[in-house]
């Protein structure tokens, strides 16, 4: 009897940022997976884009978290907050009207306990059908790999706290490796970097500024360079320097071969039936931190294998959450089982 206001509600639960698909809209919302919460009385003052323009310059009373660090819940309380939060920012009827159906792209390395708290917390916030998917099998159908077939794909999703790694056939994951390397980890690679190599210290925003316009994982064709503002380490006040994106290939070296072994490693125990299909078919990435310049081509001299990065890395996760429950039947074998 509610077919007529049936609504259909795709949502990526990404450790940076978190997006939210409605059937028929497209993807509306699209917004950082942060938390800002008032220390005094412990209330959650502002979530997403607000949030985050707040970490790193918050008053004392206010602090600004991310509740999905490293690929792991670090905060229940916080997750659930958020997802209501933009649940019902979407929800065009009255609740007790209809009552969506969701699916939530999660990290693969999510614990049976954190899978069922992330159902309990989006059947809170008034789904009448909820669905979790792993994140690199939801980036495979938004890229729209044909998961269920019997040929191998490798999928590589870099996001901000993971990268991980599946190897898909049959609608399941064959092999897969999630490593706690991301964005973020970069972020703090060019502040760590700098404040030892040039004294200056930066905070997070301005070490993603520079990662996206200089950094790089392979040397570039014309190396650029940057001028990074930040706080002199030994006089304290306010300076500018002038920085290479050599420099940052250095800073960001230690993190981009941790991608790069892990990426070995899944090759490795992949069966060889699967290596022979993703010999002909390659790589595909996924995630905001497949667009770091040269990760593409770094990986491809890694492994010898054709490498290439999806046209809406940042979109395809969430994409596939929404194509999942545009044809239930045939995804409902990729689904993550939500206890056990
Ligand atoms: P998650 O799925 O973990 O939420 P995303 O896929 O949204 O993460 O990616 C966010 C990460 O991608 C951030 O760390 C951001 O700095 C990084 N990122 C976005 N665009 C670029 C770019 N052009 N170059 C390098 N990194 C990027
Ligand atoms: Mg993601």
């Amino acid at each position: 009897m509610f077919g007529l206001f049936s609504c259909d509600i795709g949502i990526d639960l990404g450790t940076a940022n978190t997006l939210v698909h409605v059937a028929g809209k497209g993807i509306v919302i699209n917004e950082p997976t942060v938390v800002a919460i008032d220390r005094k009385n412990d209330r959650v003052t502002y979530i997403g884009a607000e949030a985050k323009k707040m970490l790193g310059r918050t008053p004392d009373e206010i602090v600004a978290k991310r509740p999905m660090k490293d690929g792991v819940i670090a905060e229940f309380e916080l997750v659930a907050a958020l997802l209501q939060h933009f649940i019902r920012k979407v929800q065009k009827y009255p609740l007790f009207l209809v009552k969506p159906r969701i699916v939530v792209g999660v990290p693969s390395g999510i614990t049976p306990v954190e899978r069922r708290a992330v159902v309990e917390a989006t059947r809170n916030a008034g789904a009448r059908e909820v669905y979790l998917v792993e994140e690199p099998m939801a980036a495979a159908i938004g890229m729209k790999i044909p998961v269920t077939d019997a040929s191998g794909h490798m999928v590589i999703d870099c996001g901000g706290g993971t990268s991980e790694i599946a190897v898909i056939s049959l609608g399941g994951t064959v092999c897969k490796c999630s490593v706690p390397i991301g964005g973020v980890k970069m972020d703090e690679a060019i502040i760590n970097y700098l404040r030892r190599e040039h004294r200056l210290l930066i905070g997070e925003s301005t070490a993603e500024e520079v990662k996206k316009k200089i950094g790089s994982a392979f040397p570039l064709e014309n190396e650029l360079t940057m001028e990074v503002k930040g706080r002199d380490l030994a006089a304290g006040i306010p300076r500018t320097i002038t920085v290479k994106s050599e420099e940052i290939r250095e800073a960001l070296s230690e993190p981009i071969s941790k991608i790069a072994e892990a990426v070995k490693k899944t090759l490795e125990n992949t069966p060889p039936e699967l290596s022979a299909d993703i010999l002909d078919k390659g790589i595909i990435m996924a995630g905001g931190t497949s667009l770091l310049k040269g990760l593409d081509a770094r990986l491809r001299l890694e492994t010898n294998l054709p490498v290439s990065v999806i046209d809406d890395a940042l979109l395809c996760v969430c994409k596939g959450t929404a194509r999942i429950l545009e044809d239930l039947d045939t995804y409902r074998k990729v689904l993550m089982p939500i206890s056990g």
